[in-house]
């Protein structure tokens, strides 16, 4: 699990230059949507661990992107959904190339068992690099505005 730093900037990275700033809060949702939901419950409550691996899989996610979708007025429900789901699979991907020390995240589930990753990084690699990754996005915020104010050519 990098941290959710790390996941928002991965998709501003993805997304600064071509999508809006509306969409892409959905977006950035999106992106730590399955941590946000299962992490919490896990510190709080670890006798239910089975239940926060349930959340953190594409099925859950799905039904539940599709469920947040009627929070939107029906023109924008189809995009909503679209949108939040590209940060879940932008979040999913990420993990999907960390190592692990036990079993990992059960994307199949509930069909399969199966678990697979990369095993790239470890998941406090990710955690080194937040500095790195909010120094980036603010250096790139501050040459967007001076762009956008004329300072730079
Ligand atoms: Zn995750």
């Amino acid at each position: 699990m990098p941290d959710l730093v790390t996941h928002t900037a991965l998709v501003y990275f993805g997304t600064r230059w071509w999508v809006n700033a509306p969409m892409r809060v959905l977006i950035y949702i999106g992106a730590v949507l399955p941590d946000v939901l299962s992490r919490p419950l896990y510190i709080l409550k670890p006798q239910w661990y089975p239940y926060t691996i349930a959340i953190h899989t594409p099925v859950f996610m799905l039904g539940l992107v599709w469920l947040l979708g009627y929070f939107f007025h029906v023109t924008w429900r189809t995009k909503a959904r679209w949108l939040l789901l590209a940060g879940v699979s932008a979040h999913f991907l990420l993990d999907a190339l960390q190592r692990h020390l036990d079993n990992g995240y059960y994307w199949l589930f509930p069909f399969g068992w199966q678990t697979f990753s990369e095993g790239l990084f470890w998941p406090e690699t990710a955690t080194y690099w937040t500095p790195i990754w909010i120094g980036l996005v603010l250096i790139c915020e501050l040459l967007l505005w001076l762009k956008k104010k004329g300072g730079i050519k």
